[in-house]
């Protein structure tokens, strides 16, 4: 039997909790630790020197030699830089482990190196992290033995943000700010705070190490840029929610207790739809410690499945042709008094404020579609948004019948009467209950829908940071209250004021709602005659960042200023650029050294037997034929490869990040493509003992 363990005794074993710092830190620095952590400002020097000698023991108890300030640059992942607790030793040769409130509080790592969109001088590479107190330090189990890492927002020497994690925070100070604002026009004077609360699903895929090792694609690319594909894919949907596999269950198994020690609450696991894909859901947690907690999970993936003998790829679209991996991002937001802004209760026609905040929050994704289709946007999810696997690249908002029925009322004569009822789910079973029905049934298609007392934003693509998605939503919907409380706040009557604000905000923004069929090409038409944008890639989207209309959104609410939204611009066209470049290389490594050299080698067997059958006096036309696809095929993809070599060094000379991002799509994919299209049809013909990759069939079902 595997060695059993317990979720309760486990649970948070590696993270420095707010209950551990009770038992350890005199109790009025744990007060002022509380208290920053909850209304801002900084902890005085003499309490962060406290809280470091006790983290650091408490790290060094467990078996930590290192500590890290550990921060998300503009690559999308995480990094950390080792400093060990070594001092001076004493006269007498003793080392004494050190660890001051200062080396807690700030660090000043190299920052020349880490994606700034020009933001710094190359004269000035200083970069700085900082302590972020709401999310909690932990320790991390690695080949490098047990670090301390503390979660660390990252700046540059002038305050500019080169990290995911300081717009995010700023954001939540915003809607905190301009939800409070709302709930006390309803008489909620408790209340100090608004919170962000973040549930991400996340998606990935499981392949074995060996087959792995033997496409450089994966290796370089994360994804396959060749392969055919394999007899059996989804089309059975005997995948998804199918018996775990047992290898499979082991790594499940050993990624729940990585994250439990983490403080992670993995909850919900289960196989998805494309073979070898899986799903992991933690429950939600504030929006800051869900993003970090997400980055930890993707760690874990990879690292965990390193020692099952497998590979984790996080990318968005690992197969062309089977199903892609995405992040849902569910979000909500609550008072520290409880109350969940989106929850609309039984009779969500007489809820006003629930119908104020859905007000606000059709006027915010309406004004802001493109800002919300943008933060969703990696170089992976251009190949799934619109590709009816996930959802299309426009947004619209899914309500469901009930509140669908509700906001259509209020439209049409301002008020909303009644509301239909979910009614009763007969099981036509004796002896099973009869279920309470949901007023909405799920609609899988929609890219944010409403489902009960949340949104789920469903285009976040599987290896992103879903930090991004969290900063638009919380800025765009803090200026929609923002505007809102503007204006009710000075009004003589407020009941009426309200009403009216909900009607006008309603009708002026209904064409976000759509409740049908997010993959229907009619869609499509129809949201472009109501004027949505639908904006394919990600490199189109990038400028959504820098328009007029972006640019006051977040520098109103000090989110971003005009220079760090042009700097992120910049580097989604260099990372762009990049990316793509890599999978031109990796193609042309593959097909030059791997493909084209198999294929020659059985196009001459083939020439080969056509002569002997000749010699021998009998019908060769059937191997001569065979002969002539493999020729024609080989022919096509040599010219592909000789136009993309071409093409690859052309992009590689552009200095206009821009262009060259454009040059990339329009051009150096379309090449890909070309050299794609005639390999995958030779993989189809050619002899399976000599095609020198593994196929779909072995990387997807060999598991
Ligand atoms: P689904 O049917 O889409 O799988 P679940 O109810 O299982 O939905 O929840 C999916 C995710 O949404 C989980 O991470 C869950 O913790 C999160 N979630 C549930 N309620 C909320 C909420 N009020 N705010 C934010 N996230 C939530
Ligand atoms: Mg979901």
């Amino acid at each position: 039997m595997s060695e059993v363990f317990n979720v309760e005794e486990i649970f948070a074993k590696n993270v420095f909790t707010l209950g551990k710092m009770k038992e350890r830190l005199p109790k009025n620095v744990y007060k002022e630790v509380v208290k920053v952590m909850n209304e801002g400002g900084e902890l005085s020097k003499s309490a962060a020197n406290v809280v470091a000698k006790e983290m650091k023991d408490w790290a060094v108890e467990n078996g930590a030699t290192h500590f890290t300030h550990w921060f998300q640059p503009l690559t999308g992942i995480t990094a950390e830089k080792h400093d060990a607790f070594v001092a001076h030793p004493d006269e007498e040769g003793r080392m004494l482990t050190e660890f001051s409130g200062k080396e807690l509080i700030k660090g000043e790592p190299d920052a020349s190196s880490f994606p700034s969109g020009g933001l710094r001088a190359t004269f000035e590479a200083r970069g700085y992290t900082a302590w972020d107190i709401t999310s909690p330090a932990f320790l991390k189990e690695s080949g490098c033995g047990m670090i301390l890492c503390i979660p660390t927002a990252f700046c540059s020497y002038t305050g500019e943000a080169l990290d995911k994690k300081t717009p995010l925070l700023r954001s939540m100070e915003a809607l905190s700010e301009q939800a409070l604002r709302i709930v006390r026009l309803f008489g909620n004077t408790g209340a100090t705070k608004v919170t962000a609360s973040v549930g991400p699903e996340q998606e990935y895929f499981l392949v074995d190490k060996d087959l792995y090792m033997q496409r450089t694609d994966l290796m370089f690319a994360g994804r396959t840029l060749f392969g055919a594909p394999a007899p059996k894919g989804q089309e059975m949907e005997d995948h998804y929610f199918g018996v775990i596999r047992e290898r499979v269950g082991a790594y499940m198994k050993d990624l729940n207790e990585e994250l439990w020690k983490l403080g992670v609450t993995a909850k919900t696991q289960h196989n998805e739809v494309a073979p070898a894909q899986h799903e992991l859901a933690p429950i939600y947690e504030t929006a800051n410690i869900a993003v970090d907690h997400n980055q930890l999970v993707m760690e874990a993936m990879k690292r965990v499945a390193i020692r099952h003998g497998m590979r984790c790829l996080l990318h968005e679209k690992p197969y062309a042709g089977v199903n892609g991996s995405g992040k849902h991002d569910n979000w909500s937001i609550t008072t520290d008094n409880g109350v969940n802004l989106l929850d609309p209760g039984d009779t969500p026609n007489e809820n006003i404020q629930f119908l104020l905040v859905l007000a606000c929050i059709m006027k915010a994704v309406d004004t802001h579609a493109d800002l919300l289709r943008q933060s969703a946007s990696d170089v992976g999810n251009d190949h799934r948004l619109g590709a009816n696997e996930a959802p299309p690249a426009i947004i619209s908002i899914f309500l469901g019948e009930q509140l669908e029925d509700v906001v259509d009322q209020l439209i049409a004569t301002g008020e909303a009467t009644s509301v239909k009822e979910g009614g009763r789910l007969l099981t036509g079973v004796k002896t099973l209950p009869d279920f309470k029905k949901d007023a909405t049934d799920r609609n899988r298609t929609s890219p944010f829908a409403f489902t009960g007392n949340k949104f789920e934003f469903r285009m976040v693509g599987s290896a992103d940071s879903i930090a991004s998605p969290n900063t638009t939503l919380n800025a765009i919907v803090a200026e929609a209250f923002c505007e809102a409380a503007d204006r009710l706040e000075k009004a003589d009557n407020l009941e009426l004021a309200i009403h009216d604000l909900i009607k006008e905000y309603m009708s002026a923004h209904q064409r976000i709602i759509f409740n049908g069929n997010g993959y229907a090409s009619e869609w499509v038409e129809e949201a472009q005659r109501r004027g949505l944008p639908n904006i394919k890639s990600m490199i189109e989207a990038a400028s959504t960042l820098t328009t007029d209309k972006a640019v006051r959104l977040f520098e109103k609410f000090g989110i971003f200023t005009k220079v760090e939204l042009e700097s992120r611009e910049e580097i989604i066209y260099e990372t762009y650029a990049k990316t793509i470049n890599i999978e031109a290389l990796a193609m042309i490594d593959m097909a030059g050294k791997q493909i084209i050299p198999a294929v020659v080698k059985y196009s001459r067997t083939l020439a080969d037997t056509v002569i002997a059958v000749k010699e021998a006096g009998a019908d060769a036309s059937t191997q001569m034929d065979l002969l002539k696809r493999v020729s024609t095929r080989l022919t096509a993809m040599q010219s592909a490869l000789t136009k993309l070599e071409e093409v690859e060094k052309e992009a590689s000379a552009m200095t206009d990040v821009k262009a060259q991002a454009f040059f990339y799509k329009d051009t150096v994919k379309a090449v890909m493509e070309q050299l794609r299209t005639p390999a995958d049809e030779l993989e189809m013909i050619v002899d399976k003992e000599i095609w020198p990759i593994p196929t779909y069939g072995e990387l997807m079902f060999e598991i």
